[in-house]
């Protein structure tokens, strides 16, 4: 190292304590990077790679960016899932000897960053700390740094539970120690991008113990501990605005795994990532940012608990018959700015006046939204008015100090109000006297000298001046001015008079600019102590924003209110799937009833493709969610059970689980669904055993339906292209088989989106066929071997096998299997399932 300048030298040793991270190192008005960092950073960010000497005989690979616009670039590196130091000189370049001292003063990071654009206003940004036990328990906890906001949890299952939790709360990052196991931060880095952070100290810091308040258990501590001692140490800073972290368990939501989460595309799509097509989407007409968050995580944790969900449901309710107060109140809540990520800056010390401003432009708007929550009358709101405090206090600490229109720049003045410090009227009294004075002077200058055009300017160089135009210079007395500057058509001149004004101007400006900045630091210092209030009408303003906009929606698609059955039992008269039918547009959807009871709980759903299956099956599920968050559901009448989990296996293959086969993800979530739903769940399976050959999927398709029915008794809804199992209707009680209709006309299939009791009754396979334009003989031999088939089925076992095998996808054939010869092969079809399901309940997932 002792080749390197003394600078470098500085420069590898501060790097070495942070070497996963790009070293922004300020250099005069630059942070420059150097070596690798400056390599790799040129081509992230598409900045010229230069080099600089630094002792060796090779330059050194350096680049660099304006210390003014480092944010822009440090949002780049963020948003590509690096970390940023951020160094900084940390004493005076003039008093140093030798290097000036550098410190890093924060580690910016995915799960730390606090501003710019990779804050999405409408999302969480959270970073997670897991603790994996090794006894099938992992601790979990996740802060959302720029609201303040924490929660822990135990999970305690397996590795998928654990991934789904942090998928579901979507952190950024994660904070976990040094002996975790690398295959499962695999997981986190490859497939769902998070990045991961190792720290070894698990300590409950002293100065956030109030965060672990009411926290008792070790395990938790040590998830927290972990997380908090990752935040001081990169962030370096206070943290006062770190909320007690709510413990929840997650039984207290209905679980929705990350599976189904991505099936049901709730808060993204599968195919475009994106929020736009998703339920999130369909639900969101909240008017803030902090409102539309709050919605993002409700459908993430759908409630379980009766009474909670009824207090949503009749808010949303009242909200729905008080038009005009929703009206005020959407008008009220547009005035209002993200007070969550208002108070995070607050206590991060990084506001300035001009958050004030919105501060008081947001506290003035709460006295308006409570009085329209009252006005509905309803007991619950009126509660949770009541516990809210409205901080009257600070809105006029700010009105009272900070100017209306404040510049950016803390630092200027130009920021407190006349009247609110004694001191600081005296200083402006006296630049303003002293600017008076000058006006006058250049009015009594004008007279004697006689120049109409003599003007007094100021610049920062001479301070300020006399301008004579050239042409006028003559008019001037001899002796009186000293000529300091000379222009292309004028001269510039000062008089010790104007010099001795001027140095009292300065001066009592400067000491106003010094005053206004202490004084406003003062300020913030005053309104850190009202985060805790704030957070809570925070959190107050966003629950009722997502209530009103469950009203909006509910009334723009024509909601209906759920009711909850004591029975488990689910009537569901013309339901709607949300987004599909906002989608199509108007009228075009097909409304279709689910009824489920404990006399119908597994419902087999046939029918061709295309023709609205998993449409259907996604729809009950989605109605279900709706009812849970306190949401109005597409249907003209729903009573539901209250589901404590939902399953799902549909649709396309997972990318979470690439490289895996699709009939292994296939596999491996009919699993999950297997291993963890109880008679209070709801698991859709689409298609499941379409991967395999034709009797092996059967065969697991049927020994998975006996499973459920026997084992489980969850409300289950099975489509299959299988129409031999349209039989299992009459071997299984709560089998019933339903059937999405199509019909036939002048030789193309016109989907009627209807669902209807009983079996598909025809197949449609060879007409599909057949408008495919398939070779005419193929489609004449194929309807010769299906009369065959429905004729005299035990004549030609090679030619059914054959068929079934090559055309899965194709086969709705009816075939009235023999009694005995059904017996049999159901027989054997299930010995050979129920092997198939034990090694499958034996693998681990993921
Ligand atoms: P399947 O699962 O039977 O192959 P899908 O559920 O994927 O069929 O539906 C296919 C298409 O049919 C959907 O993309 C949708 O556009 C349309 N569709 C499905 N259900 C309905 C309905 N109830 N009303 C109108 N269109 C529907």
């Amino acid at each position: 190292m002792a080749k390197y300048t003394p600078m470098i030298q500085q420069y590898l040793s501060v790097k070495a304590q942070y070497k996963d991270a790009f070293l922004f190192f300020r250099l005069g008005d630059f942070y420059e990077m150097f070596f690798e960092d400056a390599i790799k950073a040129s081509q992230e960010l598409e900045i010229t790679l230069t080099g600089r000497d630094g002792g060796t005989e090779e330059r050194i690979p350096m680049c660099g960016v304006p210390y003014h616009s480092a944010e822009s670039y440090i949002n780049q590196l963020i948003e590509k899932g690096y970390k940023v130091a951020i160094c900084e000189q940390v004493e005076d370049p003039k008093a140093a000897k030798g290097v000036v001292r550098r410190e890093v003063v924060q580690l910016i990071t995915p799960g730390t960053v606090m501003q710019g654009k990779v804050i999405d206003e409408k999302a969480n940004n959270y970073i997670a700390s897991i603790n994996d036990f090794q006894d099938g328990s992992y601790g979990f906890a996740y802060i959302d740094l720029t609201t303040g906001e924490g929660n822990i949890t135990m999970i305690v299952g397996d590795w998928l539970d654990a991934v789904g939790e942090i998928y579901s709360v979507g952190a950024k990052e994660v904070v976990v120690s040094s002996t975790f196991s690398e295959e499962k931060l695999r997981e986190f880095k490859q497939r769902m991008n998070i990045t991961v952070s190792i720290e070894d100290d698990s300590a409950i810091p002293e100065s956030l113990a109030e965060t672990s308040k009411g926290l008792e258990q070790t395990k938790l501590k040590e998830t927290l501990g972990r997380l908090l001692q990752y935040l001081i140490k990169t962030q370096k800073r206070s943290l006062e605005h770190l909320q007690p972290v709510q413990y929840y368990e997650t039984n207290q939501y209905m679980k929705l795994d990350i599976h189904s989460k991505r099936n049901l595309e709730l808060v993204e799509t599968i195919r475009a990532k994106g929020r736009k097509g998703s339920f999130l989407w369909l639900l969101d007409s909240t008017v803030t940012a902090m409102g539309a968050r709050r919605l993002k995580q409700w459908i993430e944790r759908p409630l379980l608990s009766k009474t909670e969900i009824e207090n949503r449901l009749n808010l949303v309710e009242q909200f729905l018959n008080n038009f005009m107060i929703r009206k005020e109140l959407r008008e009220a809540l547009k005035l209002v700015y993200d007070l969550e990520r208002l108070s995070g800056r607050v206590a991060f010390g990084n506001v300035n006046a001009r958050d004030l401003i919105q501060l008081k432009r947001s506290l003035e708007q709460v006295p308006i939204i409570l009085g329209l929550v009252e006005q509905l009358g309803n007991e619950y709101a009126n509660q949770l008015v009541r516990d809210i405090d409205r901080c009257e206090s600070l809105f006029h600490l700010i009105d009272a100090s900070i100017q209306e229109n404040p510049p950016l720049s803390i630092k200027d003045g130009g920021i407190i109000k006349d009247g609110y410090n004694e001191k600081l009227d005296a200083y402006r009294d006296a630049v303003l006297n002293g600017k008076q004075w000058i006006a006058q002077l250049e009015m009594r200058e004008k007279e004697i000298t006689g120049i109409k055009s003599l003007k007094i300017g100021y610049n920062r160089v001479f301070g300020y001046y006399i301008e004579v135009t050239k042409s006028n210079i003559h008019l001037l007395p001899e002796g009186r001015y000293e000529r300091k500057q000379t222009l292309a058509n004028a001269e510039r001149y000062i008089t010790p008079e104007l010099k001795e004004k001027e140095a009292l101007i300065l001066e009592a400006e400067e000491k106003m600019v010094d005053l206004e900045y202490d004084l406003f630091v003062n300020i913030r210092e005053e309104v850190k102590q009202y985060i805790p209030q704030l957070q809570h009408l925070a959190k107050f303003i966003s629950e009722i924003d997502c209530l009103q906009s469950f009203a909006e929606i509910s009334e723009e698609y024509h909601y209906t209110k759920p009711e909850f059955s004591e029975d488990r039992s689910m009537i569901i008269k013309e339901g709607r799937h949300p987004v599909v039918e906002k989608v199509l547009q108007s009228n075009v959807f097909v409304a279709n009833d689910c009824h489920l009871n404990s006399e119908r709980e597994i419902l087999l759903i046939t029918g061709p493709n295309m023709s609205g299956k998993s449409t259907y099956m996604r729809q009950i599920a989605l109605i279900a969610i709706m009812a849970q968050i306190g949401c109005f559901v597409p249907a003209e009448k729903a009573v539901l059970p209250i589901f404590d989990q939902i399953f799902t296996r549909i649709g396309a293959a997972d990318d979470l689980v690439s490289g895996q086969s699709t009939f292994m993800v296939e596999m491996l979530e009919a699993k999950n669904a297997l291993t963890k739903a109880t008679q209070n769940s709801l698991i859709l399976l689409d298609e499941i055993g379409r991967g395999t050959s034709t009797y092996d999927g059967m065969a697991l398709a049927q020994a998975i339906i006996e499973y459920i029915h026997d084992e489980i008794g969850a409300k289950t809804l099975f489509s299959t292209h299988y129409h031999e199992l349209v039989q299992l209707e009459h071997s299984l009680a709560r089998v019933v088989n339903v059937h999405v209709s199509a019909m036939e006309e002048k030789g193309k299939v016109v989907f009627l989106h209807k669902v209807k009791e009983g079996p598909a009754d025809k197949s449609y396979g060879i007409h599909v066929a057949e408008l495919a334009e398939l070779p005419e003989t193929l489609i004449k031999r194929a309807k010769e071997i299906l009369d065959k088939l429905e004729n005299n089925q035990t004549e030609n076992k090679n030619i059914h096998t054959t068929v079934y095998e090559e055309n899965a996808q194709l086969s709705f054939f009816n075939i009235e299997t023999e009694p005995k010869e059904q017996n049999s092969k159901t027989t054997q079809v299930t010995k050979n399932a129920e092997e198939v399901l034990k090694k499958l309940q034996s693998l681990d997932l993921l």
